[in-house]
């Protein structure tokens, strides 16, 4: 090795050292500034509630503030791909649902890669869907709803938060199984979407209770059914989708939280920690109950917990996805 080179590869050793030396340090103190979490919907919506609430509950182990930056956009895979390319530090992290695991099969070109780009924090809950129409929509059950949808195929509007959301993936299934297509309006989130079917602007909408809990209950939307095998409590009058005459229906929304590869060990072990805490929060429990959420156990609250039940999804929709044959290019 020549001299030069001698000290360039020495200056390379150093400079690695440091930053590793540096990144050590910082996990052990960190979190010394307000945490992020990126949600990729619009405000007000089913996935913010899920991060506002547990983003609140974690700052009291974290010591820190923790505040939602909303970045919606393309069915939530705008925001993913912001916090897959985000510093590694444990100050950007990504709540987002069911997406994570359909988005490989509808984005041909989808700029991360949810196996690859991420360290996993874990799961957080678990809430089905409503299908919903605007309260004026001349249908009593589920049964005149589908007939008035075949009625009435060109000019019923059925809306979404984007290819990728979950209001997507049930309005697909919901077209599937009435073996009628719609017309699809996107939008950047449900909360907008379901103001505007409250507003009357589009006609029907599937979304998770989350969302939806108040606005059925205040008679402001008329709910017709529930995505899942038996009832909720907090819904009692609500028939599921079976009961309503529909099979192939049932659909439950996880959610989870991410930070991007490479975060550090102990920062993720931390983060970790504070979900698990956050997640045994009576007050919490309480609002996630009252909502129709359903909370992990804790051996799902977990990297491994996550990583499991994430690769499980994607071998689940990729071929139910292709085989329908929706996707962006
Ligand atoms: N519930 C929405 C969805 O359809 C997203 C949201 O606004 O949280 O995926």
């Amino acid at each position: 090795m020549t001299d030069s080179l001698k000290r360039f590869a020495f200056g390379v050793a150093a400079t690695a050292l440091t930053a590793l030396t540096i990144g050590a340090a910082n996990a052990q103190t960190y979190p010394t500034k307000p945490v992020s979490i990126v949600v990729p919907f619009a405000a007000g919506g089913p996935t913010d509630t899920v991060a506002r609430q547990v983003g609140q509950a974690m700052e009291k182990t974290l010591g820190q503030p923790v505040v939602v930056e909303n970045k919606p956009g393309a069915g939530g895979t705008l925001g993913a791909a912001e916090v897959a390319r985000a510093q590694p530090d444990g100050y950007r992290l990504l709540v987002w649902h069911i997406g994570m695991s359909t988005a490989p099969a509808l984005y041909r070109r989808l700029s991360f890669d949810p196996l690859k780009d991420f360290e996993y924090i874990g799961l957080i809950n678990d809430v089905p869907m409503t299908i919903l129409a605007r309260s004026d929509l001349p249908a009593k059950d589920l049964k005149e709803l589908v007939a008035y949808a075949k009625a009435n195929q060109s000019k019923v509007t059925l809306a979404n938060a984007g290819l990728g959301a979950a209001s997507h993936l049930c309005g697909l299934m919901f077209q599937q199984a009435i073996a009628t297509d719609l017309t699809t309006v996107p939008y950047k989130g449900t909360a907008p979407a379901i103001t505007d079917l409250i507003g009357g602007q589009v006609d029907i909408l599937c979304d998770q209770t989350t969302n939806t809990t108040q606005q059925i209950k205040a008679g402001k939307v008329k709910a017709f059914a529930l995505t899942a095998s038996k009832r909720l409590d907090s819904l009692k009058d609500l028939p599921t989708a079976a009961e309503g005459g529909l099979q192939g229906m049932e659909l439950g929304i996880w959610h989870a939280m991410y930070a991007p590869k490479g975060t550090p060990k102990p920062v993720v072990d931390k983060l970790v920690s504070a979900l698990q805490t956050a997640l045994t929060n009576p007050d919490l429990q309480k609002r996630f109950a009252d909502l129709g959420s359903v909370i992990y156990p804790v051996s799902m609250q977990t990297p491994e917990g996550l990583a499991k039940h994430l690769k499980s999804e994607i071998d689940k929709w990729g071929p139910v996805i292709k085989k329908a044959g929706v996707y962006a290019d």
